[in-house]
């Protein structure tokens, strides 16, 4: 069995998670009503244990964002977004309250923004702004990518810091890659150091080979190319994997044994809703990743003060921080 190496480790770190966890369930102690008191009482010490103990500051560490742009790919099997259909919309956030948001997400303690849609990130017309805005704060960015194509200016943006990339990589076979997500521009493969993989790869593993790796997503169509992956040379980068789950994306831990991809190891993160905020492309913090349910706009720069109340008072918001079950626990029986 391999131990993966991912990105998630070095840019927020286990006791940080914890640190952001246990200051947020203090804060919430601070602010949750009667209605709620009784069943916070219950489950806040069995999943924050020693919360009390801390000094109670609402702090978000890690931001999942969605931004509005389309897609060069369409992944009909697997893509969550209705990319094909998708357009430009009146509600979608311009890119002035979008770093109003990202200025207050550093104000509460960000770390680390995670760019995982809407649709292809590199497409992002203002994705170099972001990028020197994130170098400015000393935040870090990480992209996820179908590295269907890599522009000049995004090389350039990588050389100088601060951003990170998992490339989308479910199959070494060009061919099943090109029809699992059914670019709308072939892939081009090399068999480079570590095998094949979209030249994307190699451009940005050139330039720093420090601050990419590859997204595997697995499911029935590519598990046997999955194996493989983790299984060679690509080791020695970054591996995200995550299984796919036709009701929700994958948030466990995630190793490879011999058969089939299980979760293995114990549980020992903090739920991720107490140091991760989800803001989605009409700039509103949504509960999880994938449905805006119960989402909450922060347009106008109001992300601090939402953060700090949200999670005491609404419904879908407090389950997602004090859940009932693991979600670890759910995937072991999958
Ligand atoms: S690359 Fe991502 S956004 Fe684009 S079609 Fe595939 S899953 Fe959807």
């Amino acid at each position: 069995m391999r131990n993966l190496r991912t990105f998630e480790d070095s840019l927020f770190s286990h006791e940080l998670r914890w640190a952001y966890a246990l200051s947020n369930a203090a804060a919430d102690a601070k602010l949750i009503h009667d209605g709620k008191k009784e069943e916070f009482s219950v489950v806040a010490p069995r999943l924050y244990p020693g919360f009390e103990k801390v000094e109670a500051v609402s702090r978000m560490g890690v931001m999942n964002l969605m931004i509005p742009v389309g897609c060069n790919a369409t992944c009909p099997d697997i893509c969550y977004t209705d990319i094909v259909s998708w357009r430009r919309s009146p509600s979608h956030i311009t890119f002035p309250e979008l770093l109003s948001i990202l200025n207050d997400f550093q104000s509460i303690g960000g770390k680390w923004i995670r760019i995982v849609g809407d649709g292809e990130p590199v497409l992002y017309k203002q994705l170099g702004q972001l990028c020197q805005w994130a170098r400015e704060c000393g935040i870090n960015l990480l992209v996820f990518s179908n590295g269907v194509s890599m522009s000049r200016s995004i090389l350039r943006e990588y050389e100088r810091g601060n951003l990170y990339f998992y490339i989308k990589l479910w199959s070494e076979n060009a061919e099943v890659q090109n029809k699992m997500i059914a670019p709308r521009t072939p892939y081009h493969y090399i068999d480079g150091k570590l095998g094949p993989a979209p030249r994307a790869f190699y451009e940005l593993y050139d330039i720093n080979a420090e601050r990419v790796g590859f997204e595997i997503l697995v499911s029935s169509i590519n598990l046997e190319d999955a194996r493989q992956i983790v299984n060679g040379p690509k080791v020695e980068v970054p591996l995200f994997v995550e299984p796919f789950i036709a009701e929700g994306s994958g948030k466990g831990h995630y190793e490879f044994i011999a058969k089939s991809p299980v979760v293995t190891k114990q549980c020992e993160q903090p739920p991720r809703a107490s140091y991760l905020g989800v803001i989605n492309s009409r700039g509103e913090l949504q509960p999880g990743t994938l449905v805006p349910e119960g989402a909450v706009s922060v347009k106008g720069s109001k992300l601090k003060e939402t953060w700090n109340s949200i999670f005491t008072s609404s419904e879908l918001f407090f389950k997602a921080r004090y859940s009932a079950g693991c979600f670890c626990e759910t995937m072991r029986n999958y």
